[in-house]
């Protein structure tokens, strides 16, 4: 069984993490680099490996790896040799691993709540690209351009979850903030190359219908529904008010667990490579509540949210869980 099957088996919903890149910069470590938190797995893992465990103290059922930016190409460029840059994206997993053992070995931290797992992020070709395209789509890259973009990435991540001596069997892809169809069904189709694992496939959405590139969410779920591997499909960096709708839109057409991650709501400046304008909601973690009652079952928390907002989240899911209802 998929490590979120067996949670929601036993929980109402499952939570997942929060910002990464936010909380690194709120601890006051300097992101601003095209290769993002990655530049921190570079030089500074333990920071990195600290918030993956203030996560899962704050509630989180799987934390996601900060592989999001990590790509060979992407390292290469930075001098380092391609042993090197498979080794580096390898490490985010072992970071990750290695916070939710150190978590998990104190029984106090299992009240209520079944092991973390480890989601190894699959960030989009557009992150690559580090000029906000993740939001924006068409690339012009065929199917088969994509999977091969995709492959030795996830090829290191899925060795680096196989280990035995880091956990084999608990790591799955979080494959997040795909602007397009086509790069969804580019690693639906690669993942058969890497039968025993699974993934979730999470679009970035431009208004309550249409993920980025446009095409209505709803069609994108139905194109999945039928892979196997794929346990979630669902949303994330995106506003928190085009959720609801956009959950109601994927749920008719699945029956996998729809999980969402929204971002504060606030718009991003490539240029810039920052946030501009107000969060959509007042209070994220109680926001979450109407995702959960419009059907999400993994719910948690993109860029700009916190440990504060997930463990908000984790209050009111277990909450739900002690009263016994699903
Ligand atoms: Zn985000």
């Amino acid at each position: 069984m998929n490590p979120i099957a067996s949670i929601l088996e036993h929980h109402p919903a499952l939570v997942i993490d929060g910002a990464l890149a936010t909380e690194l910069e709120r601890r006051g470590y300097d992101l601003n680099d095209s290769l993002w938190s990655a530049k921190i797995l570079l030089e500074e893992p333990e920071a990195i490996k600290q918030i993956h465990y203030d996560y899962f103290k704050a509630g989180a059922d799987c934390a996601i790896t900060a592989s999001y930016q990590a790509t060979i190409e992407g390292f290469t460029k930075r001098g380092l040799n391609k042993k090197e840059a498979i080794d580096l994206i390898k490490k985010s997993v072992k970071l990750a691993i290695e916070a939710r053992d150190e978590f998990w070995a104190d029984q106090n931290n299992h009240a209520g709540r079944s092991k973390p797992f480890i989601a190894a992020s699959v960030g989009p070709y557009g992150a690559f690209l580090a000029n906000g395209e993740e939001y924006v789509g068409n690339y012009g890259l065929s199917e088969k351009e994509l999977m091969d973009f995709h492959r030795s990435r996830m090829k290191a991540l899925v060795e680096a979850g196989a280990d035995p001596s880091t956990g084999s069997g608990q790591v799955m892809l979080a494959c997040e903030t795909i602007p397009s169809l086509i790069e969804a069904q580019a690693i639906a189709k690669l993942l058969k190359e890497f039968p025993n694992i699974t993934a979730w496939i999470s679009f970035s959405a431009r208004d309550e219908k249409h993920i980025s590139e446009g095409q209505a969410f709803a069609d994108c779920v139905k194109e999945l529904e039928d892979h196997l591997q794929i346990a979630a499909i669902g949303i994330n960096c995106t506003s928190p008010k085009y959720i609801p709708s956009l959950i109601r839109a994927g749920k008719e057409q699945t029956r996998k667990p729809i999980l969402v991650y929204p971002n504060l709501g606030e718009s991003y400046d490539a240029a810039k490579n920052d946030w501009d304008g107000r969060p959509a909601v007042e209070s994220f973690g109680d926001e979450a509540r109407i995702w959960y009652d419009a059907g999400a079952r993994l719910i948690g928390g993109c860029c700009r949210t916190t440990p504060e907002d997930i463990s908000v989240i984790a209050g009111w899911v277990r909450d739900v869980s002690l009263r016994g209802g699903h």
